[in-house]
């Protein structure tokens, strides 16, 4: 008995597509990709059936950076660099937050990104109990932590608020939610700050996901400051004893990748981000080659201003063979692979972002019966350069439909929208 059966599917698998397949799903991990007629016998005993006809499925896209409840700050202030971002538009703004708007900023960056194919997602931010309520309610699939900033009044009441998150919530749901902890950035955590933040990591055997070495003047800061690069300096504080996400880094020497790839560190590599904040361009297939596990982030939504990670796919494809002036730098699967296996596997997830028997079943229906897809000459191509995000129409999460017919299921689109526009007369107040 299957609890999801979905039917006359083309399923896009590690080893190509299965044309007018079906998908059978039991306890949220897909059981059997098989044929039509095969499952034509599961078909009465199934809890639930979905007719996938002209339709595509693919595994959801993983977003594996990103602050989402600050896509309320989406177009508020742009054409900035970094620093001068947060400090003149960004952190006076989101002084003013409290947790009901970070509750329906979440909303909207849930909405927004399974309504554009994308079924996890790893954030930093504040107010998180509030985002794993949110992520609880709409079903979709996370990683949390509470951004820590030692320069902060509330430096060590954060510490506490991420153990007790991570106390709370790390493993819920058979892993729907898990919980790293989050210092922010060298720029934000002094030595003795982080000093205590990996004393608790030990204590609870929690990972990392920082912001390392996203621009030059963080990295020549931290090298005046230590005599070392900030990924040297987080090494020889004993930062990587555990697994490490790091957002970004663009600015790495080859001894850095070298640690990186010894201790564990992946990458959530934001070239959208880069790009706007003019901070520049991660060596991405040079990580790739040394073994490096990269996956894909919006980092929005607010400094890229939206989190559609198709968008991060193409770009991730695109960008490094004209930097590298090699058109097989990053090709189409590997770009793909950055958007949902690597990316699984950056938020230590083993058994997700592949369409396959035993892995877990969050899937995404592309309607494909756009011009764009015409013709279809090679699905996984059309994916990575020629797909619009608007084109998910199902999205399915640990087994659950969260989005039909491009209707949200568990997200109430009305409300949202009022209370949005109530929150965007009150920031700009
Ligand atoms: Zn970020």
């Amino acid at each position: 008995m299957s609890d999801l059966l979905i039917t006359h599917v083309d399923v896009l698998t590690a080893d190509g597509i299965k044309k007018n397949h079906a998908i059978a799903i039991d306890n949220g991990y897909i059981t059997s990709i098989l044929s039509v007629e095969e499952a034509s016998t599961l078909k009465s005993s199934a809890k639930e059936v979905l007719n996938g006809k002209g339709q595509l499925a693919a595994p959801g896209l993983i977003n594996t950076h990103t602050h989402i409840a600050m896509g309320l700050f989406r177009n508020y202030a742009d054409d900035l660099e970094l620093m001068e971002w947060l400090e003149t538009a960004i952190w006076p703004t989101e002084a003013k937050l409290n947790d009901n708007y970070v509750k329906y900023g979440t909303q909207l960056g849930i909405a927004e990104m399974l309504r554009s194919g994308t079924t996890t997602f790893s954030d930093m931010y504040f107010f998180m109990n509030t985002t794993a309520e949110v992520v609880k309610e709409t079903g979709i699939r996370a990683v949390l932590s509470r951004g820590l900033a030692g320069v902060s009044p509330t430096a060590d009441q954060a510490l506490v608020e991420n153990a007790d998150l991570f106390r709370t919530w790390h493993g819920f749901d058979n892993d729907r939610i898990k919980v790293l902890l989050g210092p922010h950035a060298p720029y934000t955590c002094p030595d003795a700050y982080l000093e205590k933040v990996i004393a608790l990591s030990h204590d609870l055997n929690a990972g990392i996901h920082m912001h390392l070495s996203e621009t030059k003047g963080e990295v020549e800061n931290v090298v005046k400051a230590t005599g070392k690069t900030p990924i040297a300096h987080m090494h020889e504080l004993g930062l990587f004893w555990n697994t490490t996400l790091a957002a970004h880094c663009v600015h790495v020497t080859d001894e850095d990748m070298d640690i990186m790839a010894e201790h564990n560190v992946a990458v959530a590599h934001n070239p959208q981000s880069n790009l706007k904040l003019a901070s520049g361009i991660a060596p991405i297939p040079e990580m790739i080659s040394k073994g490096i596990t990269v996956g894909l982030g919006t980092d929005g939504s607010a400094s890229n201003n939206n989190a559609d990670m198709l968008e991060e796919v193409r770009l991730a494809a695109t960008l490094h063979k004209a930097r590298l002036y090699d058109p097989k730098a990053i090709p189409a699967q590997v770009a793909w692979n950055m958007g949902t296996v690597e990316g699984a596997k950056a938020l230590g997830y083993h058994d997700l972002g592949i369409l396959a028997e035993g892995y877990r079943a969050d899937i995404v229906l592309y309607d494909v019966s756009g011009m764009h897809w015409m013709p279809r000459y090679n699905d996984l191509a059309a994916l990575v350069y020629s797909a619009n995000s608007a084109d998910a129409n199902t999205t399915i999460v640990a087994g659950k439909v969260l989005m039909k017919d491009r209707e949200l299921l568990t997200i109430d689109e009305e409300k949202l929208r009022a209370e949005i526009k109530k929150a965007e007369q009150f920031f700009v107040s």
